[in-house]
């Protein structure tokens, strides 16, 4: 029972295949390394990265936490 569905996937996919082609891989476009700058901003509080602190738990089950620096004072 499951060779004979087996068969009938693959023919299916066989013919299928006829009008979709292959899969897309990558992005559609030319692909580079992404780079990214040390000093850029938080998302959340806009201060550089190299200013916050990331704390790494030493389970696996505890997410780590990113602490952004106090608030300058005004
Ligand atoms: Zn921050």
């Amino acid at each position: 029972m499951a060779r004979g569905f087996w068969s009938w996937y693959e023919k299916f996919n066989s013919v299928v295949r006829t009008f979709t082609g292959p899969a897309q891989l990558g992005a559609g476009h030319p692909e580079a390394p992404d780079i990214r700058r040390a000093d850029a901003a938080c998302p959340i509080c806009g201060r550089p990265m190299t200013e916050h602190v990331v704390e790494r738990s030493a389970d696996q089950r505890t997410a780590s936490r990113l602490v952004c620096p106090a608030p300058r004072a005004a």
